[in-house]
């Protein structure tokens, strides 16, 4: 069956509940100190040494990851040839040579067990004598960035009651994240993220107050400080993490209702609960929402100027937006002009958590919306496998109704036309979960209205409404 892979669908949904719980304190853990190294061909870290009050890292260890390396040692003295730079040094001795002209260590040159090693504090400038190329060493963090790989991140706060801190990165980020009380640590162990520019920005809000940014140790940290629980979403492939504040009242995770526990994945974000000490964690509830046609398959032409493809994402972005502040997570089947065909939004669904299923169409005929729900084939019209999947909606569909009946209610309180009726629509059949495709109609205007956002909101809010109202009733149906 077109499952798309675990691994890819893990990349597409990374979702994590924080709940700040009363954490005890622990002392730090003793860390052995170590240096990070990004470059454009790897990213590694490289243990640190203290000798005689310096800190030293191995010669050939750091640039064999880089190039051709071999080094060989004799009677207190130690070369190293990389690529086809020459370099040699002597035991106790600062001063060496590299191509075969001075350098000066700053701190005497060390041998142990036939390795080399340099001080910490002449990476600067000894390695751009190797490299050839310019590098940027964060020596009191220990991390050395080689040519131009670092990542920058931007913070942007959208306040209000649940205000949201948006953290956008030039380059996909993967972060260990935890929680104390009071603030949310983000880690980059591996990712090259630079300061934002200032170690500290604060935000007009009364719940996301700061983030800081430090380094140490060969990894960054942004820590967010936050008098409620945060909810981090990521989402623009690792690029952007979203740190929300938590509704209040919340029944995730809770009952049987909720989505099963998120399978770890290599790309799944992970939550590191302080030791000692297990913090309950929260999930959300995933709610999937497909974005009808796109790429080649261009759907109804709306209008002149509207193609349904472009109608239905930005709707379906919209929707996600009104789900999110109702503390849903969302799942797109796509976020931008791309051909996906029916099996794999169906697949990518029963693969995922999600607790419910939203497909989304345009029409120009009628007004309002009309929300359908599967019309399953009837027993012995199709066979063996087949059956399976074109009746995998079966068990969910009495929830499927309801939720169809409830956004119809939501749409009567925005007083707008909406009608529900069962049809034979794909991939709704193919769905393991309460599934319903909403066909968003003209407004009191016409079918220009299809392409108004404000248009498009008030629809959507009366979908995450309708959803809302019947959530304990969510989930896959097995
Ligand atoms: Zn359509």
């Amino acid at each position: 069956m077109p499952f798309i892979s675990k691994k890819t669908l893990a990349s597409l949904l990374g979702i994590l509940f924080f709940a700040m719980a009363a954490v005890v304190a622990t002392a730090p853990q003793v860390q052995e100190k170590q240096l990070s190294v990004y470059a454009p061909v790897a990213t590694y870290t490289l243990p640190v040494l203290d000798r005689s009050g310096h800190e030293y890292v191995g010669l050939l260890e750091l640039l064999e990851p880089l190039g051709r390396v071999s080094s060989q040692t004799a009677g207190g003295r130690w070369g190293i040839r990389y690529n086809s730079v020459d370099g040699n040094f002597a035991a106790g001795k600062s001063r060496g040579k590299v191509r075969g002209r001075d350098f000066d260590l700053g701190a005497p040159f060390l041998i142990e067990n036939a390795r080399g090693f340099v001080p910490l504090a002449s990476l600067g400038n000894l390695l751009p004598k190797f490299l050839g190329t310019a590098v940027d060493f964060h020596q009191n963090g220990r991390r050395l960035f080689v040519g131009q790989v670092g990542i920058e991140p931007s913070f942007h706060l959208e306040s209000g009651p649940q205000p949201r801190l948006v953290l956008s990165f030039n380059g996909p980020v993967n972060p260990t994240i935890s929680t104390e009380p009071g603030r949310v640590r983000m880690l980059f162990k591996r990712d090259p993220v630079l300061s934002p520019g200032s170690q500290s920005i604060s935000f007009a809000d009364k719940i996301i107050s700061q983030a800081t940014y430090s380094e140490n140790n060969g990894a960054a940290e942004i820590d967010v400080v936050a008098s409620s629980p945060l909810l981090a979403t990521y989402s623009n492939s690792g690029k952007t993490i979203t740190l929300a504040a938590a509704p209040t009242e919340t029944q995730a995770g809770q009952g049987g209702t909720g989505p099963p526990a998120v399978s770890s994945g290599p790309s799944t974000p992970k939550v590191t609960p302080p030791p000692g000490n297990t913090p309950p964690t929260i999930r959300h509830p995933v709610i999937f929402v497909d974005a009808a046609h796109g790429g080649d398959e261009r759907g109804a032409a709306l209008t002149d100027q509207l193609a349904e493809k472009d109608v239905t994402l930005g709707f379906a972005r919209l929707l996600r937006h009104e789900l999110e502040l109702r503390g849903f997570a969302v799942q797109m089947s796509r976020e931008g002009d791309t051909t996906i065909a029916l099996d794999q939004r169906a697949g990518s669904a029963n693969a995922g958590q999600a607790v419910a299923f939203i497909t989304l169409h345009a029409t120009s005929q009628g007004n309002g919306a009309r929300v359908y729900t599967a019309l399953l084939p009837r027993e012995g019209e199709s066979k063996g496998v087949f059956r399976a999947w074109n009746g995998a909606q079966q068990q969910a569909l009495a929830v499927s109704a309801m939720v169809a009946t409830a956004v119809v209610n939501e749409l009567k309180v925005r007083k707008m036309a909406g009608g529900a009726a069962a049809a034979s629509l794909r991939p709704l059949n193919n769905v393991l979960m309460p599934a319903v495709a909403v066909e968003l109609a003209p407004g009191p205007t016409g079918a220009a209205d299809l392409g108004s956002a404000t248009y498009q909101q008030q629809v959507a809010s009366a979908i995450a409404d309708g959803v809302v109202s019947v959530r304990d009733r969510l989930g896959v149906q097995r």
